[in-house]
């Protein structure tokens, strides 16, 4: 009799990095105001559906994926303004462009660092890599990029990659350019900006990517509407792209998600119109928290806030949004700079009345 597959020999052979991480958690959402995931929360249009469907009916799910789809990546490029002499890698959604990052350029041997608090998945990633993994605390309260403290790290750890969030999740600030800029000059390898909430920010490093070699500009289109479709896009040079590529598994980017993707993009217009709805309430939600005694709420660029309740009440609060059918992404007690603080994301109106209609009743 052998013991293999037995729960204590998944326990010896999984490796301890591997066990020591958390499954990445997603609630059951079914029937719930969902305001967790910064989604998009607009439908689209049926004119746009029935067209959808009729392009749909032209996929050959028989066949595999184009991997080198050049339509959508010509639109694409064209819609996210990508510097024609640039390379493009496609991913499952930028998650998957991370751990490719975190697997070609981390690694055993190598270090990946990042701000914290900031997106989880540079961590798992680079851990998953068998990297080492260096947080470089952001500053208190105005969750600043810590200049100093950055390039000490830099110095200290020489890290293969930076992961730089802009604006930052669970944050939603924007880093100070200047900063941001020293970190890039003073990073001996690479540094990858992290532009999923760019559509919500007006702002990005695109235009850098001629003067910085060691640059890579990431997006994703799941924050502006397409998060069912997983599709992310890593922009930089042919240099480290091509080498990066190789790790891709070769049909990645699925037939559906290619047509339904292409059909977005050329449709672009509705998806620029929504966000700018959301900007337009995110600035409303900003004064509406603000205006609650109790809350500290921080101006953010992207399509949710990250707000405070009063000490030791996020649990609580959390649960009352939860027990009204609103769900909310409860960050207490996940680092001490995030110590009684929630994150929302802007939903349509109707939603966000709700949700500060509940946490008001709550407070
Ligand atoms: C949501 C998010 C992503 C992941 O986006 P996908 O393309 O859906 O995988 C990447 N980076 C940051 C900072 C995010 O908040």
């Amino acid at each position: 009799m052998t013991d293999a597959g037995t729960p204590s020999s998944a326990r010896h052979w999984v490796r301890p990095s591997v066990q020591a991480l958390n499954a990445y958690h997603v609630p059951d959402a079914g029937g719930f105001i969902k305001l967790d995931a910064m989604e998009n929360p607009y439908a689209w249009p049926d004119e746009l559906i029935d067209e959808w469907l009729r392009v749909l009916r032209s996929v050959q799910m028989n066949r595999y994926p184009d991997p080198a789809p050049g339509a959508l990546q010509g639109l694409l490029r064209e819609r996210l303004g990508v510097p024609p002499d640039m390379d493009l890698l496609l991913g499952n959604g930028s998650d998957e462009l991370i751990q490719l990052v975190a697997l070609g350029v981390g690694g055993a041997q190598r270090t990946v660092m990042a701000p914290e608090p900031g997106f989880v998945m540079y961590r798992h990633c680079a851990v998953a890599a068998g990297a080492n993994y260096v947080a470089v605390p952001l500053e208190g309260e105005s969750y600043g990029l810590p200049r100093e403290r950055m390039l000490d790290a830099l110095r200290e750890h020489r890290p293969a990659v930076v992961f730089l969030a802009f604006p930052n999740n669970p944050t939603g600030n924007l880093f100070d350019r200047a900063v941001v800029d020293a970190v890039i000059e003073a990073s001996p390898a690479l540094v990858v900006i992290d532009e999923a909430y760019a559509p919500f920010a007006g702002v990005t490093y695109l235009d850098r990517l001629h003067e910085c070699p060691n640059l890579l500009v990431m997006r994703t289109l799941s924050k502006m509407g397409l998060a069912g479709l997983r599709l992310g896009c890593l922009c930089g040079s042919r240099a480290w792209l091509a080498q990066i590529g190789k790790l891709r598994l070769p049909y990645n980017i699925n037939v559906l998600t290619q047509a339904s993707v292409a059909f977005a993009l050329r449709h672009w217009d509705v998806f620029e119109g929504q966000a700018a709805w959301i900007v337009r309430d995110r600035e409303r939600m900003l004064r509406s928290l603000r205006a609650l005694k109790g809350i500290v709420a921080y101006p953010s660029a992207a399509n949710f806030i990250l707000f405070r309740v009063p000490a030791g009440r996020a649990g609580g609060i959390f649960e009352g949004l939860r027990s009204e059918g609103i769900l909310v992404k409860k960050l207490d007690p996940e680092a001490p700079l995030l110590a009684d603080c929630l994150r929302v994301t802007v939903g349509t109106p109707r939603e966000n009345r709700c949700f500060l209609g509940a946490l008001a009743r709550l407070l």
